[in-house]
């Protein structure tokens, strides 16, 4: 059986031949989470002119305190000084506005003293002193950003500043999606039959998907039935990139899913030394990338933050970004056997003496409400057994848990 590395880089490896190349332009406004399809150059100078850093006043030349100058006008944000600006004179001017070409420096307004239409000098104002000057940040012809990058808001702001209204993106995967169970009921209808439960996974699932550069092919529910999965198999595989379903890759009687795909397409893998989730299928129908995911909600979930998305992102063609791990002391002893990489739910919070984390809930894998309690996975290697406080212990946090991120 692979461990979670081996199966991670095994994916790696496969999906490399498998991106999206095909590109779009989008406008701006939609461009937040997309994948660049292209280098971006600056086309202008940032700052265009020479600005002022500062509100105060622009000098024909460097002073010493008590220097006086004679205002002669004012450069303003989009309105710059429009005169020539002699020895000892000086124009008021804001943050932001055209420094005049004669002009040398510029001096805070808490550094003067205004007297009717002169300054006095209270402070020193050395060559150059608050001026930013044109292209200082980037020049036209700099690149700033480069393919394979997921637009975050501070590139939208910074490709707004370059002017650029259309951005080339990669178009978005398009990724199917299914559950498999008779013993599920699709959400909003009543629950009639003993034993009968709701789909919750492909909710989840969905919702992860979202944040992805992905568009959902939604098909619902189908039958624990191994004709119907086969259907649903085959035409997700002509259609999509990808294909992820729930449930039924387990070895009981009615798990036809590791069936439908080994007579439709290909399995790479199947099991890996994780827990939850321990049956995984990886494999591939007609075109499309496989991902089976095993029913249980947690198992689910876990397979698609560990496993999936960051495939998906590869296959979305974003560069691979590094895994945020924090490494923190347990504030509880933890049950753990040896033999699987754990992937438990915890509880990440500031003691007394800084971050530490604890089990969010009992750790069974059909603990949704446990689960919804967690703010990060602790992730506990193959062979530790039973760790204890204090213990050091990896932990991926889930961002959507605190604040400050963007
Ligand atoms: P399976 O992997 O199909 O053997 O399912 C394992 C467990 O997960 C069973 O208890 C199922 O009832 C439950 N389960 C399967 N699919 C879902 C789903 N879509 N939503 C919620 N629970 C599920
Ligand atoms: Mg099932």
């Amino acid at each position: 059986m692979l461990s979670v590395d081996e199966l991670q880089e095994r994916i790696r490896a496969t999906l490399a031949a498998h991106q999206q190349q095909e590109q779009e332009h989008v406008p701006l406004d939609q461009a937040q989470g997309r994948i660049l399809a292209q280098e971006m150059i600056s086309n202008v100078n940032i700052p265009p002119a020479d600005v002022s850093a500062m509100d105060g006043y622009a000098l024909a030349e460097a002073a010493q305190a008590d220097s006086v100058f004679s205002v002669i006008g004012e450069s303003i944000a989009g309105k710059p000084f429009e005169g020539a600006v002699q020895a000892g004179q000086t124009v008021r001017i804001m943050t932001g506005a055209v420094v005049p070409a004669q002009c040398r420096c510029v001096i805070m307004q808490e550094h003067v003293r205004r007297e009717a239409d002169r300054i006095v000098l209270t402070k020193d104002c050395r060559e150059g002193a608050n001026i930013r000057r044109a292209g200082e940040e980037l020049r036209g012809g700099d690149a700033v950003l480069y393919t394979g990058r997921c637009l975050n808001a501070a590139d939208i702001l910074l490709l707004a500043s370059l002017g650029i209204a259309q951005v080339p993106v990669f178009k978005k995967l398009r990724v199917a999606i299914f559950s498999t169970g008779d013993e599920l009921l699709a959400v909003g209808e009543t629950l009639s039959r003993e034993g009968q439960i709701y789909d919750s996974n492909r909710a989840m699932i969905c919702a992860l998907l979202r944040r992805l550069p992905v568009e959902i092919v939604d098909m619902g529910l189908i039958a624990d039935d191994i004709e119907a999965i086969k259907v649903a198999l085959a035409q997700a595989g002509q259609d999509c990139d990808a294909v992820i379903t729930s449930g039924g890759v387990s070895v009981g009687d009615y798990d036809f899913l590791k069936m439908a795909v080994e007579a439709l397409g290909e399995i790479h893998t199947y099991k890996v030394k994780m827990k939850p989730g321990k049956p995984f299928v990886f494999g591939k129908i007609g075109r499309a990338v496989y991902f089976g995911l095993p029913g249980n909600p947690v198992s689910s979930y876990v397979g698609m933050n560990r496993l999936v998305n960051p495939a998906l992102r590869q296959m979305a063609h974003a560069q691979a970004l590094p895994d945020l791990v924090l490494h923190l002391p347990l504030n509880q002893d933890l049950k753990k056997g040896a033999g699987r990489r754990d992937f438990q739910r915890g509880v990440m919070q500031m003691g007394a003496k800084g971050w530490e984390v604890g089990s969010a809930s009992r750790q069974d894998s059909h603990r949704v409400h446990g689960l919804s309690s967690a703010n990060c996975l602790i992730d506990l290697p193959e062979e530790m057994e039973n760790p204890t406080a204090g213990t050091i212990v990896a932990v991926h946090p889930f961002f959507s848990h605190f604040s400050g991120g963007d």
